[in-house]
């Protein structure tokens, strides 16, 4: 790991390409605008970006179609494709440390975590979704001896992909790399608060040999060039990773256009549960991490505490010492282990939900509202909120914040009501050293993740998603490859 000095020369000495990248070429939005991107722990412009519009998307649409129809890429032998991807992949490692000083100034995330997760974790996509490539076979449907039934997966055409902000990165490779895998060509719509390291992928796509034009990138605003691609005709699936608000527009838009594929991966309130028989000091790291990693910016933050009566007061304390590891820095000082947010919308947003706690009675253990000073960067306090319930706004609602909400229960049944009393269903946590009971409460949480005695672990593997609110699409894994193919059966009679 690089020393804070290091990793400041090494921002220093970037330079940021903020212009959209249509088949293969850097270049401005048609109607010239651009839109500052913003470092939010100095608040000083980064870049100016290309802000496009409906034209730009017009523009990558009709070229993505013109280049999957040309079967440079759809039709390319499996392990041609295989190879190429594997590439990209060997230059992403080769250029790890500028991505995770891009992510880092673009968004604020604590370079450790974009050198111990997001980076690792994002070229490990690329390489396992790869090496599936030449490896997933069709199927013959047992139809009897007089015919012979083939069920293919085929390629749906154009995705439009839809990103958010909070791991740029890491979110971009979950939908490109199986869209792309599968031999479609993508049109890439990053968060207007973090485009720059997609468009530096989309730049090492070429120079890993993926054809011109097979991926596109388009950075602006979702209700301009976010709205047109969701709209647009010609988009065949649409994948998406953002809030349940935007999710269900892009229901809407997918209804008054083509009826294309929409998989939403969208918000989350997730929920913790501690069993008095949970070892107590591994689930109160676990819950600080839980809350407080990437700032709380996290969708499956486990934001909604619940901890059984008979140990709260003994969890609480070990709790807020654990608390204690998460302190606010320059991102860019491998000791700091909080950035700021992401802007000051979003710490705006956590000021209101801090007060709206405070004043429906919940009590300030650790941290409380922010004191902003203009030019010092977006900074929150790590928050915990006891006496909180689930009546209460900052208990319902996702903050996607450092801010956590302290409740109680006294039974196994209690415990598992309170968890699923929510419209999302994301991730859950469950904390205890009886098998049974971790079988029994994991079987009826409502949620598309549940850990038990850890919190967030993943693997390329195993899917990612939720239900509920939280959406319908599983990013990683083989389940990812499916959202991007058609199925189609041929049928001979013999
Ligand atoms: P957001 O919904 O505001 O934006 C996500 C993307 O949608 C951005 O690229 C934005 O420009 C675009 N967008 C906004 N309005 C649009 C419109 N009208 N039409 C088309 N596109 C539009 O979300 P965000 O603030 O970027 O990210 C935070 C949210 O993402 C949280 O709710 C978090 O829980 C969720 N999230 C979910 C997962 C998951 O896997 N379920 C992962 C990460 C983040």
């Amino acid at each position: 790991m690089k020393t804070y000095s290091e990793w400041q020369a090494l921002s220093e000495s970037l330079t940021f390409n903020g212009q959209a990248f249509i088949n293969g070429q850097f270049q401005p939005a048609v109607s010239g605008e651009t839109f500052p991107s913003i470092n939010p722990t100095t608040e000083q412009l980064l870049t100016d970006v290309a802000s496009c519009d409906a034209a730009d998307v017009n523009i990558a649409v009709a070229n993505a179609r013109e280049v999957f129809k040309s079967g440079v890429w759809s039709e390319m032998h499996p392990r041609q494709r295989k190879q190429i991807i594997l590439k990209w992949a060997d230059l992403i490692e080769q250029h790890k440390d500028e991505f995770a000083v891009l992510d880092t100034l673009d968004m604020g995330k604590s370079i450790s975590e974009m050198v111990n997760i997001d980076v690792p974790d994002a070229i490990d996509c690329f390489r396992w979704t790869a090496e599936c490539i030449d490896k997933v076979y069709g199927e013959i449907a047992p139809t009897g001896n007089d015919t012979l039934a083939m069920i293919h997966h085929e390629p749906v055409g154009v995705v439009g992909a839809i990103t958010p902000w909070n791991y740029p990165l890491l979110m971009v490779s979950w939908k490109i790399a199986p869209a792309l895998a599968a031999g479609n060509c993508v049109v890439l719509k990053p968060s207007e608060k973090a485009p720059l390291s997609a468009l530096r992928l989309a730049e090492l796509a070429i120079e890993a040999g993926m054809p011109a034009g097979v991926l596109n990138v388009l950075p602006g605003f979702g209700h301009t060039a976010g709205k047109a691609l969701a709209l647009h005709m010609d988009v065949n699936v649409l994948a998406f990773t953002g809030s349940t608000r935007v999710a269900g527009m892009l229901m809407a838009y997918a209804g008054e256009s083509n009826m294309k594929r929409v998989w939403l991966e969208a918000g989350g309130k997730s929920p913790n549960l501690v069993f008095a028989d949970a070892d107590i000091k591994k689930a109160a790291a676990g819950a600080a991490s839980a809350i407080f990693a990437n700032q709380g910016e996290v969708c499956i933050a486990c934001s909604r505490l619940y901890v059984e009566k008979s140990i709260k007061e003994e969890f609480v304390a070990a709790l807020i010492e654990e608390a204690a590891r998460f302190r606010t820095g320059d991102p860019l000082d491998p000791a700091t282990t909080m950035g700021p947010m992401v802007d000051g919308t979003q710490l705006a947003t956590v000021e209101r939900y801090v007060r709206s706690a405070q004043e429906e009675g919940g009590n300030v253990l650790v941290g409380g509202l922010p004191e902003y000073e203009e030019g010092k960067g977006f900074f929150a306090k790590p928050t915990i909120i006891d006496n909180a319930h689930n009546g209460m706004t900052f208990v319902k609602e996702e903050i996607f914040g450092p801010v956590l909400a302290v409740c109680e229960f006294e039974t196994e049944e209690e415990a598992i009501e309170l968890a699923n009393d929510s419209i999302y269903g994301l991730g859950a946590a469950v904390w205890t050293q009886n098998l049974s009971r971790a079988h029994r409460v994991s079987r009826k949480i409502e949620s598309g993740m549940v850990w038990v005695n850890t919190w967030g672990e993943g693997d390329t593997t195993v899917p990612f998603g939720g239900v509920k609110a939280s959406g319908n699409g599983r990013d990683k894994s083989l389940h990812a490859l499916e959202k991007y193919t058609d199925i189609k059966n041929v049928l001979i009679r013999l």
